[in-house]
């Protein structure tokens, strides 16, 4: 081992350091500069990044580095490329396109339903009624009529704006119409077209989230998790609208739910004053038991991470265990491209690697990035990209379909993936 600069002899950290970044400098604010292989970067401190020559870097000690990256110091930004590994297989498809047919053009928002040989889809239709479509045979069944109540009082935050989002039940048994970033929503009985439960959020900055609703399977019935309040989750049975799990108190503005394929944990894409977005994962089975405490401090819940300004940001799981999330920094003007793979039982981030972005999808075995150029697959074990389908941005996975799908205008195109 060698006597490093900072004086100390220790292991030398794999990112070097200014040498304004060591002593009193370690409070200082800087950039991490990427080398080009995977998320290896050194830090300079802002006068160095915006100076005429190449800043100098020096190596440190493993302990000095963590101190001012992790600790001490604050990450302003990125500069440099990431090294994006390749591992390329044959893409999936061909693309199948399907035009809506003339009741569901301009529709507002699709949803897979499980049921079915052919893949069928639940559709909230420019109108706001929900109609059963199978992409298959083109038949098309009206299931209600307009539920989803209107919010004339609606003001959007920053470019949030109320936006109709549909959910339909594993079991395929029931679906919710909710106002992404407003008040309402209604959860109906497929069968029926019956609306079994009127949701309502609150009033208290609920423009700021996608509105917090997942469906799962507890005992063979279905049950819906949703939003009461800002801070408050209760579960209620999707057919008869009883209540199972009672809302309880807590600091957390509630967003965007993800249950687990199988049902046994839970995310909220919640955030916090300062404003501060906060993953936050729990056990769901537990919750459902009972455990009215459980996304608050119940003995399951577990924080994946902080990011300043930052939530109602993608969040996708990969099998029931393991979480992906979009991004890689701990600000929201700080924010590198990629995933972040954590253990959901641990909380432990396990993986982080470059270049995934866009709404995260995966079938258990694969992460989708939906990429602004078009679709990017990747190995969420090993962080490499092993496909692309450029063109193709999908909106939505149909899982029982084994397939993704995005629209072109009033067409729906489809992606085989198996
Ligand atoms: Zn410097
Ligand atoms: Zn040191």
């Amino acid at each position: 081992m060698d006597v490093h600069v900072c004086g100390h002899v220790a292991e030398a950290a794999t990112g070097r350091l200014c040498r304004h970044l060591l002593g009193p400098g370690d409070e200082s604010e800087f950039v991490r500069v990427l080398r080009g292989r995977a998320l290896e970067y050194d830090l300079c401190c802002t006068a160095c990044d915006t100076a005429d020559q190449a800043p100098e870097f020096l190596v440190v000690c493993a302990g000095c580095a963590v101190r001012v990256d992790e600790e001490n110091g604050t990450h302003v930004g990125w500069r440099g490329e990431p090294g994006i590994a390749e591992r390329p297989e044959p893409a999936p498809g061909p693309l199948v396109r399907t035009p809506l047919p003339e009741a569901l053009r301009g529709a507002l928002d699709l949803a897979p339903l499980p049921d079915g040989e052919n893949p069928a889809w639940l559709v909230l239709t420019r109108d706001g009624a929900i109609v059963r479509w199978d992409a298959g045979t083109g038949v098309v069944a009206e299931i209600a009529a307009d539920p989803l109540p209107p919010e004339p009082g609606f003001k959007p935050f920053i470019d949030k704006e109320l936006t109709p989002r549909l959910h339909v039940a594993p079991r395929g048994d029931a679906a919710a119409i909710v106002h992404d970033y407003g008040r309402y929503g209604a959860v109906l009985a497929l069968a029926t077209g019956e609306v079994t439960l009127r949701l309502d959020g609150g009033d208290y900055w609920e423009n700021t989230v996608p509105f917090s609703l997942a469906f799962t399977e507890h005992g063979g019935r279905t049950v819906v998790a949703h939003r009461t309040r800002w801070n408050a989750l209760a579960v209620s049975d999707a057919l008869t609208g009883a209540q199972v799990v009672p809302g309880g108190d807590g600091m957390l503005f509630h967003g965007a739910l993800h249950a687990s394929p199988g049902g046994r944990h839970i995310v909220s894409d919640a955030w916090a004053w300062s404003p501060v977005g906060a993953v936050r994962v729990w056990d769901l089975r537990r919750w459902l038991d009972g455990n009215t405490d459980e996304p608050e401090d119940g003995p399951s819940a577990r924080s994946l991470c902080h990011r300043a300004y930052l939530w109602d940001h993608p969040v996708c799981w990969i099998g029931d265990d393991l979480v992906a999330v979009a991004g890689i920094g701990g600000d929201e003007l700080a924010l590198l491209d990629g995933a972040r793979v954590f253990d959901a039982g641990t909380g432990a981030e396990i993986l982080a690697f470059p270049g995934p972005r866009g709404a995260f999808f995966s079938d258990g075995r694969r992460l989708y990035a939906a990429a602004p150029g078009g679709l990017e697959i990747w190995d969420a074990w090993t962080g490499e990209r092993t496909a692309t389908v450029p063109g193709f941005v999908p909106e939505r996975l149909h899982a029982a379909a084994g397939e993704l799908a995005g629209r072109d205008g009033d067409v729906l195109v489809r992606l085989p993936l198996r």
